[in-house]
């Protein structure tokens, strides 16, 4: 069964309009927006509109939504035009996660370098 959303998540009340957000893509399972403080030329966020705190947190019963947030990468990376670009996810503090609803960064519009910091 999907977790339903967590009314105190800052990505949850993104989701519901709560907090507003420069959207890029929506549909019925995941929701996609620019980051607030962007890394890079193009920085937005994937999430999924279902409360999962992180990748810590994927099971069989909610994986479907990291194929379909993937997909939305994808259709989106297409639309804007960007053929190169880094997925993160942070997932633990240590890690650098700071929002505890999994969400994919995408990164683009400069070199990045390896291994990430
Ligand atoms: P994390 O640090 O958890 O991997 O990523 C969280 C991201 O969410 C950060 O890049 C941060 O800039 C972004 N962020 C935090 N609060 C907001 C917000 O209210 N609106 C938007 N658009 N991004 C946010
Ligand atoms: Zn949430």
């Amino acid at each position: 069964m999907l977790n339903a959303q967590d009314p105190n998540c800052l990505f949850c009340k993104i989701v519901k309009g709560e907090i507003p957000s420069n959207k890029v893509y929506e549909d019925n399972f995941c929701y996609a927006f620019y980051d607030i403080d962007p890394q890079a030329p193009v920085h937005f966020l994937v999430i999924p509109k279902a409360h999962v705190t992180s990748c810590g947190e994927i099971t069989k019963w909610n994986s479907d939504l990291v194929g379909h947030c993937f997909e939305a990468i994808a259709k989106v990376a297409h639309e804007l035009g960007v053929t190169d670009f880094r997925v993160v996810a942070n997932c633990g503090e240590q890690a650098g996660q700071s929002v505890p609803h999994l969400h994919f960064h995408v990164l683009a519009g400069r070199d990045m370098s390896w291994p990430p910091g």
